[in-house]
């Protein structure tokens, strides 16, 4: 198995848990005499700084020449100032774009070990586990026209065509199928004719997949259902906009940002990100949380490698990591857990996941 992932640190607390996500893709290389080659280029305000653009065409060129591409976040307080495609966010806008990933997934888990660290109770959250399919490349982002006027007026278009909504609701019943089998698909239909349009051919697109079921809700009610019965949830499919709320809203299920990972794809090249920003109130400090880097680097290793067991164990490594009480300041929660360093929890996980991985083979050989 050879892999070339090009890493994009950025800024803020990027490198610092991208460096502990590279860690654990490096030990399943190793350990299992995988070839990954690693590859890392600027981005962001990294990337402004040294060659005064946030998306270099160094880090284009090699980002789409990879196999995947494993990114950290952006944001640079210095360059608040700089407007339109100058920003820092800009570059990752750009980025996202020119890979083409249209589907955009985010799991969602409320890990037992860390239950008391959601703001919500316990027993509301108990069992969730919903993987939102988000349309990355359409709607009211990129719809034209589009208009600030300096008269007092502006608006956004929200369009689609129905072979968006299609390509990305194959994904979403697809992924239903490894899990339990049923998606929601969140709309406004009841007032958006976008939405009109989504439900219909979300609608035929299910009869494809018979083994699955298919409800739809409208995206006003479901975000209140989001946080009073989210255990009942499987594969949640949405448009754009509504993605990008929700899946913000569903963060309070994991009980931290940084618990957050995700992966855009259906594009030329896949692209892993954690949810969370460059957080530069603490960067630099060995504070941040590593785990939706890493959890990012799991999903690299499915989604991309189509290594399951691999990542699988990682993900048992970060459970069995957070059940020791390994966490850092953001998960203190209820029980005023220690913090414990970012490098420590990221050694943490490599030395769980070569021991599974090592008992994994050991298994094989008998
Ligand atoms: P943020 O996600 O960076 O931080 C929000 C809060 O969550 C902060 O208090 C931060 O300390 C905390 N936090 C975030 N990630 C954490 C982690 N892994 N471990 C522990 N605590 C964590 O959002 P923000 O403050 O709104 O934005 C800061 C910068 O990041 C801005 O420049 C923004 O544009 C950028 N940003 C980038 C991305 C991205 O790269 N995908 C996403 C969101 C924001």
């Amino acid at each position: 198995m050879k892999l070339r992932v090009v890493i994009l640190p950025g800024d803020g607390i990027g490198p610092e848990v991208t460096k502990q996500a590279v860690a654990v893709l490096s030990t399943v290389s190793d350990v299992c005499g995988y070839e990954f080659r690693f590859e890392t280029h600027r981005i962001g305000g990294s990337a402004i700084e040294q060659d005064g653009t946030p998306l270099p065409e160094r880090t284009l060129a090699a980002c789409l020449e990879a196999d995947a591409v494993l990114l950290g976040a952006v944001g640079d307080r210095r360059f608040d100032y700089l407007t339109g495609e100058k920003r820092c966010e800009a570059g990752l806008l750009a980025l996202r774009q020119a890979l083409g990933g249209f589907a955009n997934l985010r799991p969602v888990k409320a890990h037992e070990a860390i239950a008391d660290c959601s703001p919500l109770r316990e027993d509301v959250t108990r069992g969730s586990d919903i993987l939102i399919v988000r349309e990355l490349l359409g709607g009211l982002y990129f719809g034209e026209p589009r208009e600030l006027s300096d008269e007092g007026h502006a608006f956004n278009t929200m369009r689609y065509h129905k072979d968006e909504v299609e390509r990305v609701s194959h994904i979403a019943f697809h992924e239903a199928r490894r899990r339990k089998r049923l998606v929601t698909s969140v709309d406004k239909a009841n007032v958006l004719e976008t939405s009109q349009l989504w439900r219909r051919t979300v609608t035929e697109v299910a009869k494809e997949y018979p083994d699955v079921r298919l409800e739809h809700a409208y995206v006003d009610s479901f975000a209140m259902q989001l946080v009073t019965t989210p255990a009942r949830y499987d594969v949640v499919l949405t448009e754009n906009l509504f993605g990008d709320i929700l899946s913000d809203e569903a963060a309070v299920i994991s009980g931290s940002l940084g618990m957050l990972a995700s992966a855009s794809v259906g594009g030329k090249v896949e692209l892993y990100e954690p949810v969370h920003g460059s957080a530069p109130d603490i960067a630099g400090k060995n504070l941040a949380n590593p785990f939706g880097a890493i959890q990012s680097a799991a999903m690299l290793l499915r989604y991309t490698a189509g290594l399951y067991e691999e990542s699988d164990k990682i993900m048992q490594a970060v459970e069995r990591t957070l059940a020791r009480g390994m966490v850092t300041q953001d998960l203190s929660g209820r029980k005023k857990r220690p913090a414990v360093p970012t490098d420590a929890i990221g050694q943490a996980v490599v030395d769980t996941v070569t021991d599974l991985l090592q008992m994994q083979m050991a298994y094989h050989a008998v």
